[in-house]
């Protein structure tokens, strides 16, 4: 590649909506250009890395024994209404009519398309187990798109679905594509660690996300620093501390004047805010419902719907405040609160000499001990895990909490879609059963730029060679001199004829303007042809994470080389396999 006729326009600026790293280096160093919002071009050299992660992820789905198929992007509403997903994906999905009026949607997914694929084609266990995977672009119109390839409405997907005869052969696949998962992450060159999740859309009971961790994640994960438990905040779990057993003493109540916040009320009456206990009233399909949590903590969305059991629910706005008066805000609590049920969250189990609101307005009540001042009708697990929460695993380690990037996501499906979409097998007997189907997803494009956000520095990007849109960057510093020139030519026909991937910067640019642009595109080794060639013949090999030394071109041959290998060997495995 010739950088003078290369598409590459590299900005000295950060685009104005650019907040994060990987989003600002990709655009400045000409990988990537914005269309709208969530919706992007993919240069030449961003569709080259594109294609090397791709590359990863067949070697490793083929390895494992998944067949590369392609599905169409557009989806009939009728397969939709086979799983119910027509009506409960929602505004998230994009849909559309065909010119006779008949509904499609732009596939945010594809289990309704291949569990239909296959149940029309295989009907014998003879033909099972089945692993199909594409990778192709999909929709999905995001509320909040943003961080450039991280959140978009369109974007790339490798997605994969295994077809088995019973639940134990449905997780030999599911271990299979784990295993494939973690060793596509390494070989990417990302640190990455596998979680337990949440199912969200796709449903089903067993599921783990492979997360990279970064700041800028818009996911948490809680781990261990014992044992191998990891899981995404929305379903963590952690032990409770017991509760303090405090006497018990007669129920008092207290003028807090204007004090409504665990903070206020904490500093008011100089209690800690665990002994408060924090009266939460939620809207649950049209009935109001009180949760009980420590003071401390924070109830968890993800856990509440499925304690509620449904998605319908809401913390009380100010609408909800006015229709139901009976309802003190800021100061409602447990005692004497009648004609509703009351949740509580297993942090306060048993509590006793406790604070709460009194149901009055500018009143708390002091000493509250549960069972003798109010009872709860369920305990549950409500709240999210913190940093130094106590492990509920191994009962000894502390977990710890950090951002993460969800790069990809794995699910058992068990019978999920095949059984409302009537995908049935023979088995020897005769006998017709459901498919056991598993799901398993990358985002191609959103694995680029957590490639980026673990592998840059202020300057620019720093491509882990796996990955990188070339193995070696040729920087003749001084174009117009013709000795200069044609070692830069020779060297750049020296290393196409060996089959690497070259970028010859042959354009009649400053030698800062070059280095700049290098910098920012981060090809992992770089060839220097300047003044030390001109005093003594020598070639300069740069390293993009800084190491520099003089060689000669078979020198640089060599070491370009060896990154092409790495492509295909790989890279180490990452933190946490299970
Ligand atoms: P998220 O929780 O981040 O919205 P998800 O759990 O809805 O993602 P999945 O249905 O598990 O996503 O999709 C598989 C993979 O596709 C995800 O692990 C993620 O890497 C990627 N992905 C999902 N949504 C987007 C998006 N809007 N833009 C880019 N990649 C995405
Ligand atoms: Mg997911």
């Amino acid at each position: 590649m010739r950088q003078s006729t290369l598409f590459v326009p590299t900005l000295k600026e950060s685009p104005a909506d650019a907040e994060i790293a990987s989003h600002r280096l990709l655009v400045r160093g000409g990988f990537l250009r914005r269309v709208a919002s969530g919706i992007y071009n993919f240069l030449p050299l961003g569709v080259r890395v594109i294609h090397k992660i791709e590359g990863i992820i067949r070697e490793e789905m083929n390895r494992a024994g998944a067949q590369e198929a392609l599905f169409p992007i557009l989806q009939p509403r009728e397969l939709w209404e086979e799983s119910g997903r027509w009506s409960q994906y929602g505004e998230e999905m994009m849909r559309l009519k065909d010119r006779s009026g008949r509904d499609f949607g732009l596939g945010p997914t594809h289990e309704e398309i291949v569990t239909e694929l296959v149940r029309n084609n295989i009907s014998s266990y003879r033909d099972l187990p089945l692993n199909l995977y594409q990778i192709g672009p999909k929709f999905r119109d995001e509320i909040r798109p943003r961080f450039g390839l991280m959140r978009g409405r369109e974007f790339l997907m490798k997605d994969g679905y295994s077809f088995d005869r019973d639940e134990e052969s449905m997780l030999k696949s599911y271990q299979e594509m784990f295993d494939a998962y973690g060793r596509i992450f390494s070989r990417c060159g990302c640190v990455w660690r596998a979680v337990e999740a949440d199912t969200g859309l796709i449903g089903g009971d067993v599921s783990h996300e492979f997360m990279v961790p970064a700041e800028v994640g818009e996911a948490w994960i809680a781990y261990c620093d014992r044992c191998d438990y990891a899981a995404n905040l929305e379903r963590a779990e952690y032990e409770r501390e017991p509760v303090e057993r405090a006497e018990m003493i007669p129920l008092k109540k207290v003028h807090t004047p204007g004090r409504k916040t665990i903070e206020e009320v904490s500093s008011f009456l100089q209690v800690a805010p665990e002994r408060l206990i924090k009266c939460l009233m939620y809207l649950v399909e049209d009935e109001p419902k009180a949760l009980l949590i420590p003071g401390d903590r924070e109830a968890n969305e993800a856990k509440l719907g499925k304690i509620f059991s449904t998605d319908e629910f809401r913390m009380f706005n100010q609408e909800d405040w006015l229709r139901f008066p009976r309802f003190t805000q800021g100061f409602v609590g447990p005692v004497g609160l009648d004609q509703v049920e009351v949740l509580a969250d297993w942090g306060i189990k048993g509590a006793r000499g406790m604070v709460c609101g009194a149901n009055q307005h500018d009143y708390h009540l002091v000493n509250v001990c549960e069972g003798r001042d109010y009872e709860v009708s369920r305990y549950v697990d409500a709240t999210s895990a913190k940093e130094g929460d106590r492990c509920p695993r191994c009962h000894e380690g502390k977990l710890h909490v950090e951002a993460g990037i969800e790069v990809g996501q794995v699910f058992q499906l068990k019978t999920k879609y095949s059984l409302p979409l009537k995908a049935f097998y023979n088995d020897e007997e005769g006998e017709s059963r459901p498919f056991y189907m598993g799901t398993y997803g990358i985002g191609v494009s959103r694995l680029m730029a957590a490639i980026v956000e673990q592998n840059h520095d202020e300057r620019g990007i720093i491509w882990p060679a796996s990955v990188s849109p070339a193995q070696l960057h040729i920087l003749p510093l001084d174009w117009n001199q013709e000795v200069i020139r044609s070692v830069a030519e020779e060297l750049y026909r020296e290393a196409l004829e060996r089959g690497l991937e070259v970028l010859l910067d042959d354009r009649d640019e400053r030698a800062g303007v070059k280095f700049a642009d290098a910098d920012l595109i981060g090809i992992p080794l770089r060839a220097v042809i300047g003044k030390s060639y001109l005093d003594r013949g020598e070639l300069e090999l740069q390293r993009r994470t800084g190491e520099k030394f003089f060689t000669d071109r078979m020198g640089i041959i060599e070491e370009a080389e060896k990154l092409k290998t790495l492509q295909v060997r790989g890279f180490p495995e990452g933190i946490n396999t299970k």
